[in-house]
């Protein structure tokens, strides 16, 4: 794992675990916090199984239990909009035994939010679970890592399920697939993993960037996906880039996928984003109160995919409930003080001065001078609050930059728009347009 992760990864996210036992075909591992517990099983479950499975053959599964809680319960998917937890749930779904992971069932159709970007993606994918034959085989979904393709599939199934009950619907990872099919080949089940992988009506199969390359898989895959698609079954495939794109694959598998529909989901926009927010907002169980004005922060800044921009709200909302705080941009500022910092574009002291003075048409001379006069010395204010507030700078280092001004008096700027912050709403408007334009 350490030479598959990276050695920073392993140490702060692999070394804190520790081996409980092996039962039967699951590996048992405890870890010190269901936070750790959750990191682990969303980013680096697949490969653990994965090179569990390749260590010690029969390996199937690896379950992660939480070391201080209840001891043995099995990792409980969190509402936050994690990937899967490592342990399957107990399912009363239609999904074919021993093959594939329970559908989520949080994720659906209704809860997608459509936008320009992922709209191509939603529609295949609808008509993927319609009533008549999609007129295209198979789909194929690809878009970077967070954007909702794992969403869609399991809306896929989800759907294709309530419209015909009992059908068989074979969801997995294209890693739990190697596992699986390198499982049986041991066990000498080969021929029965085909026979049931052919079973089914809808077959998805989630990353396959990782069959690539590795050969004896990828040619069980071909044959399965032709046999699939011959025999007029629904066949979803998702990829972290285009067909094109994947290393190692054969140009017969390529040619083949390229038949069907390849879509794929470009970054949310603003109004995207913005949009999935409030989706998540109603959706939310506990009635913390995010106002419009950090939803928009939240959209602005964090830009890289949905599932970092749920993950944000969610972190604001559980530590608002925890301590009780109204939610503001200083909160969510604080609270992902990492998120943002590694986003963050360097935003300089000059820049503040100039947006300052621009928007109290003040000349920039005025709001460095001397001159004591309110109507130069609120905004000269405003803007040290907001050098202390949106740049690493010191007190000593803003004073200096702003005119020679001793560090006493940034500190004493800062506190007091803080304090009018909360009785003047002229005051604390222009932080918050200052803040905004100063943020974009
Ligand atoms: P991928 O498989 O592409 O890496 P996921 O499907 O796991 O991405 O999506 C990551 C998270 O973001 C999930 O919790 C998913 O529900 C959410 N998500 C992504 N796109 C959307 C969207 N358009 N509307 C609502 N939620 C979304
Ligand atoms: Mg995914």
């Amino acid at each position: 794992m350490r030479a598959d992760v990276g050695a920073r990864n392993f140490e702060t996210w692999l070394a804190p675990l520790s081996f409980l036992g092996r039962e039967g075909s699951d590996i048992h591992l405890s870890a010190p916090s269901a936070f750790l517990a959750d990191w682990v099983a969303t980013n680096f479950g697949d490969r653990l199984r994965l090179h569990f499975a390749r260590l010690r053959p029969g390996v199937r599964d690896v379950c992660l239990r939480v070391a201080t809680s209840v001891a043995d319960a099995p990792l409980q998917k969190t509402d936050s909009g994690s990937a899967p937890a490592l342990v399957p749930a107990a399912s009363g779904s239609a999904a074919v035994p021993g093959l594939s992971l329970p559908l989520e069932p949080r994720y659906s159709f209704e809860n997608f939010v459509v936008g320009k970007s992922n709209e191509l993606a939603y529609n295949a994918a609808l008509a993927v679970a319609a009533e008549g034959a999609p007129g295209f085989n198979p789909l194929f979904l690809h878009s970077t890592t967070g954007l909702g393709k794992t969403h869609l599939m399991h809306a896929i199934g989800n759907a294709y399920l309530a419209r015909h009950p009992g059908a068989r619907v074979a969801y997995m990872s294209a890693e739990k697939f190697m596992v699986e099919f390198l499982a049986a080949l041991r066990a000498k089940e080969g021929l029965a993993f085909k026979l049931k992988l052919r079973s089914v009506d809808l077959l998805m199969i989630d990353d396959v960037q990782f069959i690539a390359g590795k050969e004896s898989t990828q040619e069980e895959f071909f044959h399965t996906m032709n046999e699939i698609i011959s025999a007029g079954k629904r066949l979803v495939i998702s990829a972290d880039r285009s067909p094109q794109n994947l290393e190692g694959i054969e140009q017969r598998i390529l040619s083949r996928m390229a038949w069907g529909l390849v879509a794929d989901i470009n970054a949310a926009d603003y109004e995207l984003r913005l949009n999935i927010l409030h989706a998540k907002m109603a959706a939310m169980p506990n009635k913390v109160v995010v106002p419009d004005d950090v939803l928009e922060f939240l959209a602005r800044k964090i830009t890289a995919n949905v599932r970092e921009l749920e993950g944000a709200l969610n972190r604001i909302t559980a530590y608002a409930a925890l301590v009780d705080a109204p939610v503001t941009q200083d909160f969510a500022r604080e609270r992902l003080a990492d998120l943002l910092r590694a986003h963050e574009r360097k935003l300089t002291i000059d820049e503040i001065q100039r947006k300052v003075a621009e928007h109290y048409k003040l000349r920039l001379a005025d709001l460095l001078s001397a001159r004591r006069a309110r109507d130069v010395a609120r905004p000269r204010q405003v803007a040290m609050y907001l050098a202390k507030k949106l740049t690493p700078r010191s007190l000593p280092e803003i004073g200096r930059r702003f005119g020679g001004r001793d560090h006493t008096t940034v500190m004493h700027a800062v506190k007091r728009i803080e304090a009018l912050r909360t009785t003047d709403r002229e005051i604390d408007a222009d932080v918050l347009l200052l803040t905004r334009l100063l943020d974009s």
